[in-house]
Order: structure tokens, then sequence, then C-alpha cells
């Protein structure tokens, strides 16, 4: 479903990715770790094209998402194809990203009217189904200012399920959370998981989350993937050096 291959990427003279390698499959749920500044963030920004790669093929549903033009550098392949990946992928991030002047269904029927040019009428019917499951059906005419941080994760959370994704990225998604607002918003992400069909990319730092959750852990170290397998294969069996450092902070 989604392909990085010999993927880099450099800030300036800063080389963050060294020729990734990456396969994620329909319906699997993904843990992404690894030490901070080793590029999470970069590579799910790289799949929902917010950012590009210096070299190398990110590849979704069969289609390339960039192409190397005459000059040697990559472009955007095809604008048209970039619009329906967008509209295909559902992203949360750390800070949410509501709009502030709108209300939570508001919020979360912007997309699906704007993008996907639903009736107003299917917008807020799915809306508040999805608001109803992230358990924010009694806050619907809220502002995000009226809510807490959890709160507010799980709006953002509604908001992107709402435009039925194939594939759904989260970026430290309760590292900005108060420590007791955490547990709801991972119960949210749980409980997706759950329902199987979408398939899951969680950077996260919370391990025991992720033994619990994903079907597969990529440590992602020096610029590529270091270590992966089964979360217990990664989280407790591995005896790479560099993982166990990093995995020694969370003990
Ligand atoms: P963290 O766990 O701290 O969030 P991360 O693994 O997600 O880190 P990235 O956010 O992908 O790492 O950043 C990787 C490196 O690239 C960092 O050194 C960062 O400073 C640098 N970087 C990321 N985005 C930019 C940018 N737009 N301009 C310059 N440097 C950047």
């Amino acid at each position: 479903m989604v392909e990085y291959k010999n993927v880099h990427k450099s800030f300036g003279d800063v080389e963050v990715l060294k020729g990734l390698n990456l396969e994620i499959y329909p319906g699997e749920k993904v843990a992404l770790i690894g030490p901070s500044g080793s590029g999470k963030t970069t590579i799910i920004r790289m799949l929902m094209t917010l950012e590009q790669p210096t070299s190398g093929e990110i590849i979704f549903d069969g289609k390339n998402l960039w192409h190397m033009e005459k000059k040697g550098k990559l472009v955007p392949a095809n604008e048209k194809h970039l619009r329906e990946v967008r509209g295909d992928i559902g992203m949360v991030f750390q800070h949410f990203n509501l709009f502030p002047h709108m209300t939570i269904l508001q919020n979360c029927m912007t997309a699906p009217i704007h993008v996907k040019k639903e009736s107003k009428e299917t917008a807020r019917k799915r809306s508040i189904e999805m608001l109803e499951k992230v358990g924010l059906g009694d806050k619907l005419d809220n502002y995000p200012s009226q809510l807490s941080g959890g709160q507010k994760q799980r709006v953002a959370m509604a908001r992107a399920l709402v435009m039925r994704p194939k594939i759904m990225l989260f970026d430290e998604v309760t590292s900005a959370l108060d420590p007791e607002l955490v547990g709801e918003v991972l119960e949210v992400i749980r409980d997706i998981a759950k329902e199987g069909e979408m398939a899951m990319v969680l950077v996260t730092h919370e391990m025991d989350f992720a033994l619990d959750v994903a079907d597969r852990v990529i440590f992602l170290d020096n610029g590529v993937v270091a270590e992966q397998g089964t979360p217990s294969e990664v989280l407790e069996e591995s005896h790479n050096e560099r993982l166990q450092q990093f995995l020694h902070r969370f003990r």
C-alpha cells in the first residue's frame, strides 16, 4: 500500500534519511519509534506530501508521488493524484490544528463537503456519528477553546476519520497532553485499531501502547530502519545496542 524505496532527505547540509526502505501493508498497524531527530515526523510528512524527499521513491497505492525532473530534482508527480492521495490519508498531529472559529461539528464537516463534495446533510450525519464514536456526541456545538486537550485530540481524530482514509498517521498525538488525559486518547486509537481495515502509522513514545496495538514496530536510527519486527521481537527480544540504549530511557 505504501512503499518508501531508497529515500533520502536532507535539510540543508544535514541528511536526516539516508536510504530509507519501508513498506506498509493494507490494514497494518505500524509503530514508528526512534530517538528525537531520527526523522519519524519527516517520514509521515513526506507521505502526506507536506515534505519532499531529496531522492528516492514513495509509492502510494501503486503510484509514485514524486518524479525526477530533467534538472535532477524530484517534483510532485501529478497534482490530481496528489489531491486524491491527500484524501486517502488521515493525519493527526501533536498540536490538534483545529479551526478555532468553528464548532467541533463544523470542524469535522468542512473537509467532506469541500474536498469529497459530500452534501451538507451527509457530512453532518457522518460527522455526528464520528464525534459520538470518540465520545463527544454531547459537545457538537462547542468551540475548541471550550474543550480539554484530550477532547481536542479526539475531535482531531473524528475529523480525520470522517474522510474514510485508507491510512491514518498519528504523530505523537499524546505528547502535548497532560498525563491524566493521555489514556482517553490512546483508548480511542485502540478502538479504531480494533476495527481493523484501516492501516495506521503511530509515531509514539508510549512503548506499552505500541506493544499492545501495533502489528509491527520499526526502530529508526541514523537515517535508516535499524530494527523491525513484531512488538515483542523489537521491544523485548532484540539485542540491537542502539535500540537497547533508546529503550532504556523508557524503563
Ligand atoms: P522528534 O521525536 O523529536 O519529534 P523526529 O524523529 O520526528 O523527532 P523529525 O521531526 O522528522 O524527527 O526531524 C528530523 C531532523 O530534521 C531534525 O534534526 C530536525 O531538526 C530536522 N528538520 C525537520 N524539519 C525541518 C525543516 N523544515 N527545516 C530544517 N530542518 C528540519
